[in-house]
């Protein structure tokens, strides 16, 4: 059985994972917000390799923070941002938490680009928190 379940809104692209998330954090950068149409993305990040996805996502080419190319895959029917994968994390795909058919276990460890974070947002819990990129 996997450990995870999820898909689009209108279901035309699934997955399913069968690993231990590598981490779980919150991104309130500008481009994750445009993106995802609200104030800040929720992100698992999991080894690609045990990721299986069904369906085709259309892929956006953006540029992270790092200058390198950050791939945002979201459904061509209905539009749900699914998949990041930042090409300077090679190996690992961030999976939009809203999308999983189970949210009830994410817990972020930390918030990310907190500098643009949208004013009004203030997340409970207990999480590091970096201005920018970490590190
Ligand atoms: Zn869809
Ligand atoms: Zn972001």
């Amino acid at each position: 059985m996997p450990r995870f379940t999820g898909g689009c809104l209108c279901g035309a692209v699934r997955y399913e994972g069968n690993a231990e998330p590598v981490f779980t954090g919150i991104c309130h950068c500008r481009n994750c917000q445009r993106a995802t149409g609200s104030a800040f993305a929720s992100v698992i990040g999991v080894p690609a390799d045990a990721l299986k996805i069904t369906g085709t996502p259309k892929t956006f080419r953006d540029t992270g923070d790092s200058g390198k190319a950050l791939l945002r895959r979201f459904c061509p029917e209905c539009g749900s941002t699914l998949f990041d994968e930042a090409e300077a994390m090679p190996g690992v795909v961030m999976v939009l938490t809203g999308t999983l058919d189970d949210t009830s276990w994410i817990k972020p460890a930390m918030e990310i680009f907190c500098d643009s974070a949208q004013p009004w947002v203030a997340l409970g819990g207990e999480m590091q928190r970096f201005p920018k990129m970490i590190g």
